[in-house]
């Protein structure tokens, strides 16, 4: 039987970086939900549609060919059969994919195709909503936090690694929009599940945080 593992929390706490070394560990398939909302909003800017139009993105579901191909570590995304994996972590992305993850339709078109990977594999899933809605009977819950002003450090040296500077306060002002929005849109928030277990990362390293999250999956 498959094993389900969901780790969630707020923006750029660490649960790619951590979810993707477990999963290799444990040879779980890795599923990055943030990557699927994200290849909508880049579906809608190449279509020269507006992120607040919620009729014409909803079209776009039914109208545009998106795949994703799970892996483990990286899971591939395409958009009309273009590999897209990269392309969806810009920052006007990144900056707008929250209002697109708001719609209704949006969200059970992503959520099902979740939850078809989730039955036919053991998955180790990260999002903000795996733990409460797309996985609610998952055998490991994680919720992943760290303090703001680490997350934007964090932030901040992985663009200094690709060579984009940015100013510190405004990627800590990205970070807090982004939080917020998602959790408070109405379809299922951005919260921590009753069962999940919280692991704070503030001043630990990713190993530190590996082996605390691979002890709870092995007890
Ligand atoms: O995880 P990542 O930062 O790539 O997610 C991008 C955005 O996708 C989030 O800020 C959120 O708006 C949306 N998302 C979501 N539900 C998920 C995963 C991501 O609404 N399960």
């Amino acid at each position: 039987t498959n094993f389900q593992v969901a780790i969630d929390g707020p923006a750029s706490a660490g649960k790619s970086t951590i979810a993707k070394i477990l999963a290799t560990k444990l040879n779980f398939v890795y599923v990055d939900t943030g990557a699927m909302y994200r290849t909508i909003t880049l579906a809608a800017k190449k279509n020269g549609i507006a992120y607040n139009d919620e009729e014409k993105i909803k079209k776009l579901l039914s109208q545009t060919k998106i795949r994703f191909e799970p892996g483990t570590p990286v899971q591939r995304v395409f958009l009309n059969d273009t590999d897209v994996t990269d392309e969806i972590r810009s920052a006007e992305v990144t900056n707008n994919v929250s209002v697109v993850a708001s719609f209704a339709d949006v969200r059970s078109n992503l959520v099902n195709r979740q939850r078809e990977i989730a039955n036919s594999n053991s998955v180790i899933m990260d999002g903000r909503d795996i733990g409460t809605t797309v996985l609610p009977e998952a055998d490991i819950k994680i919720f992943l936090v760290a303090s703001v002003d680490e997350r934007a450090q964090r932030r901040y040296k992985e663009n200094v690694a690709k060579g984009i500077t940015t100013d510190l306060e405004t990627l800590k002002h990205e970070i807090e929009a982004r939080d917020y929005k998602d959790s408070h849109r109405q379809i299922s928030p951005l919260t921590q599940a009753k069962d999940a277990i919280l692991v704070d990362t503030t001043g630990k390293s990713i190993d530190e945080v590996v082996s605390k999250i691979a002890n709870i999956i092995e007890n």
